[in-house]
C-alpha cells in the first residue's frame, strides 16, 4: 500500500503521467512507461479526463503499470459529473483490473455543463466521493491539495479547513498542485499540520522547459512565478535548447531543497517525457 510506503520511506519519488489523445500516440506511451518504470519511482498517477482522456484509458495504462510493470498505480478519478452509476461502474472497471489506488478529484466544471447541472451534481465536493469510495470499495484514497490555495476557496483557511474535511473523511494522503517557490509549500506543510492535517503530502513538481507552457498548464494552476523564473523565460523563450536545460536545472534544485527539508514525497508531472525526467532523476 502507497500509505506504507510512504511511511517507511524519507522522500519518496513518484511520477504523473496522462493518456495520450490520438491512438498513435496512445501505443507510444507503454515504451514511455517502461523508460519512466526503469527510473524506479515508487508510484505512478495517471489523469483522468484532463485533456479529453477517457476513463477506460486511465484504467487501461493504470492496469499496465500496475500489472506488467508492478509499481502502484493510481488511477485519477473526477466525480463532477458523475452519478453514483458511473462511479461504480468506474470503481468496477478499476477493481476488476487490480488497480488498489485512486486520487479522488471534484473535477473542472465541464463548458457543457449548465449551472443548473452543476448546482444539482451529485457529488459536491472530492470529500463526497472519498465518503462514498469509502463506504462502498476497498480502493485507498489520495487526495489533491493547493500549496497557493485552490482558485474558487474563499479564503486559504477555508480551503485548509475543507482539505482537513477530505483527509478526516477518508484520503489517506495527498499530492500537491505544482508549485515554484518551496516556501510556499513549506508554509502551507505547516499550516496543514496546525490544524491537524497528518498524512503524508507529496510535493507536486512541473518542470517548465518551454515558454509556452507558462501560457498553458502553469497558468491553468494558479501558481505564482517567481521572477528566477520569468527571467528564465525572458531571456531563454526563444532559444528551445537553453530553455530546456535551464528548465530541468530549475526543477533539480527544487527538489534538491525539497528533499534537504525532509518533505515526505517528490510527485514529478512527467508530462509523458521521460527523458526529462531521466536528466532529473540522475541528479537528484
Ligand atoms: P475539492 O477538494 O472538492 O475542492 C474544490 C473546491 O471546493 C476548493 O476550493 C475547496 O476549498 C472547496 N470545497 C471543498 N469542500 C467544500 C465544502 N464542504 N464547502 C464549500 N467548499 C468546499 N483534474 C482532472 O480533470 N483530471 C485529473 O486527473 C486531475 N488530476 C489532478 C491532480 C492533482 C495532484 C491536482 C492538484 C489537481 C488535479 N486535477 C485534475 C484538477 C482538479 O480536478 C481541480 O483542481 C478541481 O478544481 C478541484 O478538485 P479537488 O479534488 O481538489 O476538489
Amino acid at each position: 500500500m502507497i500509505k506504507d510506503l510512504l511511511a517507511k520511506t524519507k522522500t519518496s519519488l513518484s511520477f504523473e503521467v496522462f493518456p495520450p489523445k490520438t491512438e498513435d500516440e496512445f501505443q507510444e506511451i507503454y515504451g514511455k512507461l517502461d523508460a519512466l518504470a526503469a527510473l524506479r519511482p515508487d508510484f505512478i498517477s495517471c489523469t483522468y479526463g484532463a485533456g479529453g482522456s477517457k476513463s477506460g484509458k486511465t484504467a487501461e495504462i493504470s492496469s499496465y503499470i500496475q500489472n506488467t510493470l508492478h509499481i502502484d498505480a493510481i488511477a485519477h478519478m473526477t466525480c463532477v459529473g458523475f452519478q453514483k452509476s458511473d462511479l461504480e461502474e468506474n470503481c468496477k472497471m478499476l477493481e476488476k483490473e487490480g488497480i488498489q489506488h485512486v486520487l479522488a478529484l471534484r473535477g473542472d466544471r465541464p463548458k457543457t455543463m449548465t449551472d443548473e447541472q452543476f448546482q444539482n451534481r451529485e457529488f459536491f465536493y472530492a470529500a463526497d466521493m472519498v465518503r462514498y469510495l469509502k463506504e462502498h470499495t476497498a480502493l485507498k484514497i489520495a487526495g489533491a491539495c493547493y500549496p497557493e490555495k485552490h482558485y474558487e476557496a474563499e479564503s486559504f483557511e477555508t480551503d485548509l479547513q475543507h482539505l482537513k474535511e477530505k483527509v478526516d473523511t477518508g484520503a489517506e494522503f495527498l499530492i500537491s498542485q505544482l508549485f515554484f517557490n518551496n516556501d510556499v509549500f513549506y508554509d502551507f506543510q505547516e499550516r496543514a499540520a496546525d490544524i491537524g492535517i497528518t498524512v503524508p503530502i507529496c510535493a507536486g513538481i512541473m518542470p517548465v522547459t518551454s515558454a509556452k507552457q507558462i501560457g498553458t498548464s502553469v497558468s491553468l494552476s494558479g501558481s505564482f512565478v517567481p521572477k528566477e523564473l520569468s527571467d528564465m523565460i525572458a531571456n531563454y523563450g526563444e532559444k528551445p535548447e537553453e530553455m530546456r536545460k535551464a528548465g530541468i536545472d530549475y526543477a533539480i534544485r527544487q527538489i534538491l531543497a525539497l528533499k534537504e527539508h525532509g518533505v515526505d514525497g517528490i510527485h514529478i508531472y512527467t508530462m509523458n517525457r521521460p527523458k526529462m525526467v531521466e536528466e532529473i532523476v540522475a541528479k537528484v
